[in-house]
C-alpha cells in the first residue's frame, strides 16, 4: 500500500472531539500512517502533545498562530517559548506560525513581531517552521530575507501563491517545501497550473482539517484519510502515477523533518 504523510492536521481541533482516534485509524487505513500537527495558540499546545503521545506516527509542532496573535501576544509567546524549551526533542517543526493579512492587519505589526521571535526559537533549536501565510507572501519574503545563509527551512503551508513567488523563494539561501492541500481539486483554482510547473520534490501533501477538504467533499468536515484523493489529484496533473507520488512526497518529508 501507499504510504502518505499529511503534513498539516489539526486533529486536536473540536471538530474531532466525536470521532477522534476514528480519524486516526481511517486515516492508517487510507495509508496516511504519519501525521505532523501544529498547534495554533495556548489552547491547543497541550492537546497536541496529548495526541502524539496517544498515536504511534503523529509527530508535534508548536507555535503561535498569526490570526490569535492578539492584545496578549507576548504572555501567548512566552508560553510557546516555555513548551519549545521543554519539548524540544519530541518536536518536529515550530508552528504553526505567520502572518496573515486576510482576516485583519489589526495586529500586524505584533505578528510580525511574533514571526521573528518564533523563526529564532526555530533556528536555536534546528526545526523546520511552518509558515501560513495568507495575502502576505511577499511580506513573508521580506521577513525571510534575514535568515538567509541560517540554514532555515521553511514549509510554506497551504502555498496559494504564484510561480515567480515560487521563484523569489527559491532564489533565497533558505530550504523551501511547498504544502499542497484540497485546493487543489477546487474548480476554478490556480493551483494546479502551479503545481504543474514546480517539481515532485518540493512538494508536501497536506490536509490543513478540519479545513479544506477536497472535492467531492468540499464543504464538510476534512481529515487526514483525504489526503489520497490530493495525491490522485496531483498524480494526474503531473502525468505520474499516484504511487510515485506517495513515494517523493513522503521521501520529501522524511527528509526535511528528519523523521526516517
Ligand atoms: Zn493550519
Amino acid at each position: 500500500m501507499n504510504r502518505f504523510i499529511d503534513t498539516h492536521s489539526h486533529i486536536f481541533d473540536e471538530k474531532f472531539d466525536e470521532d477522534r482516534e476514528q480519524a486516526v485509524f481511517r486515516a492508517k487505513e487510507n495509508g496516511v500512517d504519519r501525521l505532523i500537527i501544529p498547534s495554533i495558540d495556548s489552547s491547543t499546545h497541550q492537546k497536541v502533545l496529548d495526541c502524539c503521545s496517544k498515536w504511534e506516527g503523529c509527530y508535534p509542532a508548536i507555535g503561535l498562530h498569526p490570526t490569535d496573535v492578539k492584545a496578549n501576544y507576548l504572555e501567548e509567546l512566552e508560553i510557546v517559548k516555555s513548551y519549545v524549551d521543554k519539548y524540544y526533542e519530541k518536536l518536529v517543526a515550530i508552528g504553526e506560525i505567520g502572518l496573515d493579512l486576510y482576516w485583519s492587519d489589526e495586529f500586524y505589526a505584533e505578528q510580525i513581531e511574533a514571526l521573528n521571535f518564533q523563526i529564532e526559537l526555530a533556528l536555536k533549536y534546528n526545526k523546520p517552521v511552518i509558515i501560513h501565510s495568507r495575502d502576505a507572501f511577499e511580506n513573508i519574503e521580506e521577513q525571510l530575507h534575514k535568515y538567509e545563509g541560517r540554514g532555515l527551512k521553511v514549509i510554506s503551508h497551504g502555498y496559494s501563491s504564484d510561480i515567480d513567488q515560487y521563484n523569489r523563494f527559491e532564489a533565497m539561501d533558505c530550504e523551501f517545501l511547498y504544502g499542497i492541500g484540497g485546493v487543489v481539486t477546487f474548480k476554478k483554482s490556480l493551483i494546479p497550473q502551479f503545481v504543474e510547473q514546480i517539481p515532485l520534490s518540493k512538494i508536501v501533501l497536506e490536509t490543513d482539517c478540519p479545513y479544506l477538504s477536497p472535492t467531492p467533499n468540499r464543504g464538510k468536515r476534512n481529515e487526514s484519510a483525504f489526503i489520497p484523493i490530493i495525491a490522485q489529484k496531483i498524480a494526474e496533473i503531473k502525468g505520474v502515477t499516484i504511487e510515485e507520488v506517495a513515494k517523493i512526497t513522503t521521501n520529501n518529508v522524511e527528509n526535511f523533518f528528519n523523521i526516517i
